[in-house]
Order: structure tokens, then C-alpha cells, then sequence
């Protein structure tokens, strides 16, 4: 790394200097001279501020030969102890909490059923308690929670935290969900007010899994199918979410010989009208077969229902159609299908059409690939989200001070 930071500040604050060790881009005090051209006085002063707040920590890693010659270095890293964070993750019928470190592992996590259908209130105070039992389990007081991240199956005005017209939410509308869900810790925990971010499960599944499996991925796309359809797109590093929120939303886009499929927006001939998680339940139930939603679907995947293979495949063939022009348009080196219906029957169908419609320029050195993460992505992308916010250089200066380091 030889570049320099630049922004609108003459020299590097101590966020910047955090932001440099927590990103691994120079991690010894003669790498981080290096890069923002500050003298190793003021270099030590800045650390020592981070050191007092406890937010960074010498590593265990032992002394590294340093860039500007001379004593080797000792590694700094981001020391992940002195808080825990609070994710989850919505889905239509069921959702997912948990308690996080700072630096992405899950210490405790919750699943079980909660309907979106229920309305905010239900639900959020509902993930209050569920937060309030995972922190019990983890061990860790209301107290040490720095920021609560959540991911909802619906377009977000990520500036407001609110949902935007929301087809798979009705009674979400606009609704405030960050307040809400910030009481309903508050109150299931007695803990003050803390931070709460929204974003929509595609983008935040498509965060985790980049950040985590892919991290020198610059050009990545995670598609979930279960219920319905979205995509998420990170783009050197950064979750790509359009000027309103509403990239990724492919659930909606017609199809050709759809038009006599409803779709839950209103619709007729939507992709998640014919290929979603939801779409192949209700085929399956029209043909005798016990199911009413994605999830049900992938039971059946996983106990090899051969019907439910075939309708699989067969949506994997729809989606893979539409993702041969997300491809073309992105010429992304990773594209992971996530969510219900994503096993190898889909895989498979996602694959041939894919490749018949895509250019071969753009799928030369493309990976078609599953979850790493699986039912974890989105937990681990909310936890990104507010660790990202809350240890951004310019809210790093005003968080130390409230600190009175
Ligand atoms: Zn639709």
C-alpha cells in the first residue's frame, strides 16, 4: 500500500488511523507513518488514544519487519473485546437473532417462527426478547451492546431505516422501524437507547458472505430465493444499493410467459410469481404435495423430493435468464445463490441458462456458487453494517471524545 489518505482534513485522525489497522491495509505504526505521512510523535499520540478507549490492542502475531527499515514492528489489531453486537435477520415466516463480536463471529443465535404478516410491532418487540435471550446465553450484559443491525426481505431507505412499499411486508410501510426496535431491546433489556440499522436481506447476506468468504471479490453478487427473489451487489466492498434502495430487486421483473401468474406486489408475471421459494410451495400444494412456503420447499429438497427437484431445476432455468443480463450488465467474479430454494437442482438450472445466454466474455471467469455462510450470511452482513457505521472515521472522533479519551 503506498497511496496516501486524502480527504477533507489536512492530516489522518485517529478514525483513519483505526479504519487503516481494521481493514488490514497497514497494521504497524511505520506501515501507518507510511501511508498517511504523519510523524511516528504524532502516529503514537493517536494510537494512544484508541489504546485508552480499548478499541485497539497490539497483536499476538509478534514483531514484523517494518516498511521504513529499522526495529521491526509490532502488529496492531482491532481489539474486538470492549463491545458486542445485535443482528438479525427477517424472513417472511421466520427470522434469526443473534449476539456478534465485533469482528463477525456469532456468539449466541436464536431461530424459531415470526410472521412479517404480524405487523412491526409484534415483530420487533418480539426481536427484543429474542435479543435479550441471546445476550443471556452469550454472557454478555444490555450494556456492552454498541449497535443493533437488521435485515428485512423488502426495499430500505437505508438514510431513514424505513421500508419502501414493501410487496412481502404489508403494514410495514414507511413504518419506523429503527425507534421500534431500539425500544423494544430498551425495554426487554433495560438497556439505554443504542444505534439500530436497516437494510434489506439481500444486500446484507450479499455483505456478510462477500466480507467473509470473498473479501478480494471487487465485483460480487449473492441471489436469495426463498420466499421471493432479491439480489444484493458489493462492489469493492461496498454493497451497491442504487439511489433509493431499490437495486436488486429482481423478484419483480416480468417474465416472459408469466402473465397469468399473480404475484404478492399486485402483479401478474413477476419472477416471484413463477420461480420464488413461495411460487414452487404453491405448484407442489396444487399437485397434492404439502407445502405453503419456501421453507417448506427446501424441506423437501433436503429429504430429495423428486417433484420438488424438478420444480426447483426448472425455476433455477427462469432465474438464471434474468442473472445472464445481471451478469452481463455486472461481470462479477463471484455470483453465490442463497436462500430456500438454492440447492443443486436449482444450481443446475441456474447454470444452463446462465451460460446458453450470458456472453462467454462475461462468465469466462465467473464462480456460480452456493452459501458459505448459509442461514448465517445476513446475521454476519447486519453485524458488518454496524460495525462499519459505528467505527467510520467520522463518527470515530466524536465516539473517543464521549469516551473522554
Ligand atoms: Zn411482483
Amino acid at each position: 500500500m503506498t497511496g496516501r489518505v486524502h480527504g477533507s482534513r489536512n492530516q489522518a485522525s485517529a478514525g483513519d488511523l483505526l479504519d487503516l489497522v481494521r481493514t488490514g491495509r497497514a497494521t504497524t505504526r511505520g506501515a501507518l507513518q507510511q501511508v498517511t505521512g504523519l510523524s511516528r510523535a504524532t502516529v503514537g499520540q493517536r494510537l494512544d488514544r484508541l489504546f485508552r478507549a480499548g478499541w485497539l490492542r497490539e497483536g499476538a502475531g509478534g514483531p514484523v519487519d517494518s516498511p521504513l527499515g529499522g526495529r521491526p514492528s509490532i502488529t496492531l489489531e482491532f481489539d474486538d473485546a470492549h463491545a458486542v453486537v445485535l443482528a438479525a435477520d427477517l424472513d417472511t415466516r421466520h427470522a434469526r437473532a443473534a449476539v456478534l463480536t465485533l469482528t463477525g463471529e456469532i456468539l449466541a443465535e436464536h431461530a424459531g417462527p415470526l410472521a412479517v404478516d404480524d405487523g412491526p410491532e409484534r415483530v420487533l418487540d418480539e426481536l427484543g426478547r429474542w435479543f435479550a435471550e441471546v445476550l443471556a446465553r452469550a454472557g454478555h450484559a444490555p450494556a456492552e451492546v454498541c449497535g443493533i443491525g437488521l435485515a428485512v426481505p423488502g426495499p430500505v431507505d437505508t438514510g431513514t431505516g424505513r421500508v419502501v412499499q414493501p410487496p412481502m411486508m404489508p403494514g410495514w410501510d414507511g413504518y419506523d422501524i429503527r425507534g421500534r426496535l431500539a425500544r423494544a431491546f430498551g425495554e426487554a433489556t433495560g438497556a439505554g437507547p443504542v444505534p439500530v440499522l436497516v437494510d434489506n436481506d439481500a444486500n446484507l447476506m450479499a455483505y456478510g458472505e462477500q466480507r467473509a468468504s470473498y473479501p478480494d471479490c471487487s465485483a460480487f453478487v449473492l441471489v436469495k430465493v426463498s420466499t421471493g427473489i432479491g439480489a444484493g451487489v458489493v462492489v469493492d466492498g461496498s454493497p451497491y444499493r442504487g439511489i433509493d434502495g431499490g437495486a436488486g430487486d429482481l423478484g419483480h421483473i416480468r417474465v416472459p410467459d408469466g402473465a397469468d401468474a399473480l404475484c404478492r406486489c399486485g402483479s401478474y408475471g413477476c419472477l416471484a410469481a413463477l420461480a420464488s421459494g413461495g411460487a414452487v410451495a404453491r405448484r407442489l400444494a396444487a399437485a397434492g404435495v404439502p407445502a405453503a412456503s419456501g421453507s417448506d420447499v427446501r424441506d423437501l429438497l433436503a429429504a430429495g423430493h423428486p417433484e420438488a427437484a424438478a420444480l426447483a431445476r426448472e425455476a433455477g432455468r427462469r432465474v438464471g435468464e434474468v442473472l445472464a443480463t445481471v451478469v452481463t450488465l455486472l461481470n462479477p467474479g463471484v455470483l453465490v445463490l442463497a436462500g430456500d430454494l438454492a440447492g443443486m437442482p436449482f444450481v443446475t438450472g441456474v447454470r444452463e441458462l446462465l451460460y446458453q445466454r450470458a456472453l462467454p466474455r462475461s462468465t469466462a471467469r465467473l464462480e456460480v456458487v452456493t452459501s458459505r455462510l448459509g442461514e448465517q450470511a445476513g446475521l454476519v452482513g447486519a453485524g458488518a453494517l454496524v460495525v462499519d457505521h459505528l467505527y467510520a472515521p467520522e463518527r470515530v472522533e466524536e465516539r473517543l471524545l464521549a469516551l473522554g479519551v
